[in-house]
């Protein structure tokens, strides 16, 4: 994609100049290592839109590595043909124009694919990724293993730097889900009292790790517009399947008020951390999934009572762009998080861009944000677009004379790299 404004190639050049806080990322490991080249074509989120443009059954049978390619073939074909123009499908086009000097997902190509399928599981190879995607720092969501945190242990990819993950902390719902929460520190808790106090030393020792946010994606599977239930109403909840180990709170009637009362206690805990909150709102990976209670708008509450929590909304709050303007222009603690954004929706980014521009602070925008399991060649793809958008965006702003060129690299500096680097403490 290229922008029409006269200013765009340089503002594009000067964007691929500039390195990337890569504000979200689940790289638990070194890798891919591919071993089929239908699976190579259709990595992560692109799935969704071949299951999206065919079926269960037949994206069942794409994947059936019992079955020869010549078989599979004709039905990913069919389903690439419905769905090649999608950002995600520009994200495979890239890889395998980039990784593969392949223009085309072809039968042919994907033969010639099959002897040399890419293999990232050495931690050379995929820093080396890293360094030609020009991303200096990424931001990791890797649910450890806590006791690894705990000791100081816990290996990270390349250029990683530690989230929290917050939601089991306060989905628990029966005495078993509690006792794993605090296993990492050789305790056993009997009360809500020891219970927090266990996530407290539990944070405390992420930070000392080097945590530098809390991330939380319950927006998955529960509305996000937390109420806030008295200590009580949560204790009742806590006490009534902690007596009684077999008992399991019932999901969400009765384990919601010592969900939201937890979730309430822990964003004071962030707050006395000074760490960030990170919270998924919009689009979720994968299909088939309830849009409406994602929506970052049912926030509003949490992030009126908590002034001095910093939060960080996720994915451009996609489809509800208006809404997220609309927190991010009212409310001083909160900044826009465009992580995986880049590659759902194109022409959103590119849209939301120009407009939050004009009314939001421009200091408060977090451009990108790469957002797989491994997958390092789709991150160097996805980095690309989140550039063209950007640059796309500002130039087109500048061709409006709304702003200078200059100020146009200002604030893509900004939404690359600044902002994050500052707002997560980053000290690069
Ligand atoms: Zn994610």
């Amino acid at each position: 994609m290229r922008g029409k404004a006269k200013c765009y190639d340089a503002l594009r050049d000067y964007c691929e100049s500039v390195p990337l806080v890569d504000c979200h990322d689940h790289s638990t490991e070194c890798g891919p290592k591919y071993t089929d080249p239908i699976l190579a074509l259709m990595p992560g989120y692109f799935r969704s839109d071949i299951l999206s443009a065919s079926s269960d059954a037949e994206v069942a049978f794409m994947e059936d590595l019992t079955r020869p390619l010549e078989e599979r073939w004709p039905v990913f074909e069919r389903a690439w043909q419905r769905t090649k123009h999608t950002g995600y499908a520009q994200v495979t086009r890239r890889v395998l124009r980039e990784f593969y000097g392949e223009a085309e997902p072809t039968f042919e190509a994907l033969q010639r694919m099959a002897g040399r399928l890419l293999d990232y599981t050495d931690p050379r190879a995929f820093d080396a990724v890293l360094e030609k995607a020009n991303i200096a720092v990424r931001l990791l969501d890797v649910w450890p293993d806590v006791k690894k945190v705990v000791d100081g242990t816990l290996p990270l990819t390349p250029r990683g730097r530690l989230c929290i993950s917050l939601p089991t902390y306060h989905s628990i719902q029966d005495y078993a889900s509690v006792q794993a929460n605090v296993a990492p520190l050789g305790r056993l808790v009997t009360s809500l009292d020891e219970y927090l106090q266990a996530c407290w030393d539990l944070f405390v020792a992420h930070k000392e790790y080097g945590a530098v946010a809390f991330k939380d994606q319950s927006a998955y599977s529960r509305p996000l517009d937390y109420g806030n239930p008295t200590r009580a109403e949560a204790e009742a909840v806590f006490n009534h399947f902690m007596e009684d180990p077999r008992r399991s709170a019932a999901y969400p009637e009765e384990t919601r008020p010592l969900d939201d009362y937890l979730f309430h206690s822990f964003l004071r805990m962030a707050r006395d951390l000074s760490l960030p909150v990170q919270i998924h709102t919009g689009h979720m990976a994968g299909i088939r999934n309830d849009i409406a209670k994602t929506n970052a708008v049912g926030l509003t509450k949490v992030i009126e009572l908590h002034r001095e929590v910093r939060f960080d909304l996720f994915h451009a709050n996609w489809p509800y762009g208006g809404e997220l303007l609309y927190l991010g222009k009212n409310y001083p603690n909160v900044a826009l998080d465009f992580c995986w954004t880049n590659i759902i929706d194109p022409m959103y980014c590119q849209n939301l861009f120009r407009q939050a521009l004009t009314c939001v602070p421009h200091g408060k925008i977090h451009g990108y944000g790469t957002d797989y399991v491994g997958r390092v060649e789709c991150a160097w793809a996805h980095a690309q677009i989140a550039r063209d958008n950007i640059a796309i965006a500002l130039s087109d702003m500048v061709e409006l004379e709304y702003l200078g060129l200059d100020e146009a690299k200002e604030v893509a500096r900004d939404w690359l790299f600044d902002n994050a680097n500052a707002f997560f403490g980053l000290g690069l």
